[in-house]
């Protein structure tokens, strides 16, 4: 079992680590500050002991790097997350959470058929018949408070349900696995963006604009 330190603190940006087992260029350690792709959110990139990490496999947190290592198991290493990219993830993550609330409060209970957490962008879509941009104003509009102003983003667990992550802003909750920022100030100014999937089917794009 890999302890998972992004969950006790989303801001770590550097650790130390055992090594616990090598398969060529995969490596397993007793805990970790990477993030594996979980909830629509890319894993996380960096270095494990001077070498690139390019994924995380969430199935057993099997770190595979871009060549295999010149340690070895039961050796310590160095951790560093590739921090700026992280950032932008927790940020758009946020964001998107966001956007899902005010869609929510302005159309209902729309049925999401897919969404994404990426570096650059992230994306919720909707079955929806009609343009979701139409409603972008009335979306920015509801955004826009807790953009200007620090409101604080919690996640916690439920004690009856431990294993679900929950996501929670205000009277807000959506259960998600993912990572994100403390305050919804730290997400900045966004810019959104629409596409149209086929009949009946809109997707949200969301930027940092910064
Ligand atoms: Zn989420």
């Amino acid at each position: 079992m890999t302890t998972l330190l992004f969950y006790e603190d989303q801001y770590l940006k550097e650790a130390r680590a055992r090594v616990i087992k090598i398969e060529d260029n995969v490596v397993w350690l007793d805990q970790t500050i990477f993030f594996a792709e979980s909830g629509g959110q890319e894993s996380d990139q960096g270095f494990v002991g001077g070498i690139p990490l390019v994924d995380v496999r969430p199935d057993d947190f099997g770190h595979v790097l871009s060549r295999a290592p010149n340690f070895s198991a039961g050796d310590e290493v160095h951790l560093v997350l590739d921090w700026e990219r992280r950032y932008r993830l927790m940020r758009l993550h946020s964001a998107l959470h966001l956007v899902s609330i005010a869609v929510k409060e302005i159309l209902g209970d729309l049925e999401i058929i897919g969404s994404h957490v990426g570096a650059d962008k992230s994306r919720i879509d909707y079955a929806f018949m009609g343009r979701i941009s139409d409603y972008f104003n009335m979306i920015k509009e509801f955004i826009e408070p807790y953009l200007k102003e620090s409101h604080e983003i919690i996640v916690y667990r439920k004690p009856e349900n431990p294993q679900v992550r929950i996501w929670k802003m205000e009277q807000w909750e959506i259960p998600c696995s993912g990572l994100h920022v403390r305050s919804t100030k730290e997400i900045g100014q966004i810019e959104l963006k629409r596409r149209n999937l086929g009949k009946g089917k809109e997707r949200i794009e969301v930027y940092l604009k910064e």
